[in-house]
């Protein structure tokens, strides 16, 4: 039998607060342990929380970002369970009326060679647990409570994702989203960006969705589509073998490649949901949206339609170059100081990304800056150097962060393009290769790149290939 999968993810970002949701504890990441506490967010008896403006302008920004409704009026629930990082018993989150609803966020599918809707049941707002430490040498277990009372997005999708590929591409494009927004930094190794992932299998053509089981707390792309596609064919395997999948939740184990359950969830949690009395229901008036709206940046939907557009990109550029913020404003940059986008674009893509991974740099921290390209690729154009010669001139230029102009001056690099100095060495090569040149005009069209090859091989590469190319035509096909 033939089986689809039907897979829905709930992300949980960080929202990008100096404080934490119900008190002004600072929300920095790598403090020493329990030094980011204050009563409210330990919990303690009598306390009352305030909520952070911040964070509900930061959900409004994510809602319309990722084109969701806004609630005019939401509330917050109160979840009850135990567990030792939980220090009130409860969780603060939202049940019944969260912050934004109905949205999408658009992919790419290869497996469908097409656009794709992902849509958003909900955005709602939240506070995290603590961390529990359980290490080595300490007798039982330690809990940090500074991460306790940190404002997260539960950010949750309809179940219309069908492959691990898939799921990768709507949390890449979901991040950017956030990043762009300003909505959080989405540190996927701060754990500032994780993900579940609920997956069920069906016989195609089934419109009944299968027993589901849900991955927690993954916090790598990599991770996400390899846990998808092992759980597919886990469950595949069961059905074919005539056996009932378990709702369940279930760990991905990187080291052995395969997910492994957590708990059984027939004994299903009942969180016994309350409207949380401590805290006045959130009104969002038309106003306050339409100020979020008129401050939100150029997304990047947008921002790879207007680069297909406005510079005549292939689309494969335009997701490239739009990927982050910081990476389309470095292309514009060398755009705007030498407008020829393909080229560009083509350089930014190759070499300038290739150097940045291999010293796993960012954008920000690239040793070459926009007006420094755009004077490599001038001289180019100029005919002041070859392209091949400006990538050498482009590797030092990584390596010391000195303009192409003093390199090529220092390293005599200047392109041999003087008439009278190439038609006299293109004479000499004619004239010690007589076999060649017989051959060549007995019919050998291809032995043009042995002369063109001699000719660099002399100049160290340096010679106008357009001219070189010209010259030996010219005296080639003359008859002698
Ligand atoms: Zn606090």
């Amino acid at each position: 039998m033939k089986y689809e999968a039907v897979i829905g993810l709930e992300v949980h970002a960080q929202a990008l607060t100096q404080t934490k949701i119900f008190c002004g504890c600072s929300t920095r990441f790598g403090a020493p342990p329990n030094s980011q506490v204050c009563p409210v967010c330990l919990g303690l008896p009598g306390v009352l929380p305030v909520l952070n403006r911040d964070v509900v302008e930061l959900g409004i920004r994510a809602g319309i970002a990722t084109h969701c409704k806004i609630a005019s009026y939401s509330r917050f629930a109160r979840k009850n369970y135990f567990y030792p990082d939980l220090p009130k018993g409860y969780q603060v989150s939202m049940f019944e009326l969260p912050l934004t609803e109905h949205g999408y966020v658009e992919i790419f599918s290869e497996a469908e060679q097409a656009d794709k809707k992902i849509g958003l049941t909900r955005i709602h707002m939240e506070e995290d647990a603590g961390k529990n430490i359980h290490d080595g040498d300490e007798e039982g277990s330690l809990v940090d409570l500074n991460r306790a009372g940190v404002p997260l997005l539960e950010i949750v999708s309809e179940p219309d994702i069908s492959n691990g590929e898939e799921a990768v591409a709507y949390l890449k494009a979901l991040r950017a989203i956030l990043i762009y927004a300003g909505v959080s930094d989405a540190d996927m190794e701060k754990g500032n960006f994780r993900c579940d992932a609920n997956v069920s299998i069906r016989p195609v053509g089934s419109s009944k969705l299968g027993t589901r089981s849900e991955i927690k707390n993954m916090n790598s792309f990599r991770f996400v589509q390899k846990a998808i596609a092992y759980e597919i064919l886990r469950q595949e395997e069961i059905l074919e073998a005539g056996g009932r999948i378990v709702q369940e939740t279930r760990l991905w184990d990187e080291k052995k490649g395969m997910t492994f359950s957590m708990r059984s969830k027939e004994q299903a949690h009942d969180y016994r949901y309350f409207p949380e009395p401590d805290l006045v229901p959130i009104q969002v008036d038309e106003a306050w949206i339409a100020k979020v709206k008129a401050e939100l940046p150029e997304l990047p939907d947008a921002k790879r339609k207007r680069f297909i557009e406005t510079y005549a990109l292939p689309a494969y550029d335009a997701s490239i170059l739009t990927a982050s913020q910081a990476l389309a404003d470095f292309f514009e940059a060398v755009v705007t100081a030498y407008p020829k986008a393909k080229i560009v674009s083509n350089w930014v893509m190759g070499d300038f990304l290739r150097e940045l991974n291999q010293e796993n740099k960012t954008v920000e921290e690239a040793p070459v800056k926009a007006k420094q390209l755009a004077a490599l690729l001038q001289l180019i154009e100029d005919g002041t150097i070859s392209g091949k010669i400006a990538k050498v001139v482009f590797e030092e230029m990584v390596e010391t962060g000195k303009d192409a102009a003093l390199i090529v001056r220092e390293k005599g690099l200047t392109q041999v393009s003087d008439e009278g100095t190439l038609a006299e060495m293109a004479d000499a090569v004619i004239a010690t290769n007589p076999k060649e040149v017989e051959a060549y005009r007995g019919g050998k069209k291809k032995l043009m790149g042995f002369f063109v090859g001699q000719m660099m091989r002399q100049t160290g590469g340096k010679a106008h290939p357009g001219k070189v190319n010209a010259l030996l035509k010219e005296k080639l096909e003359q008859s002698n």
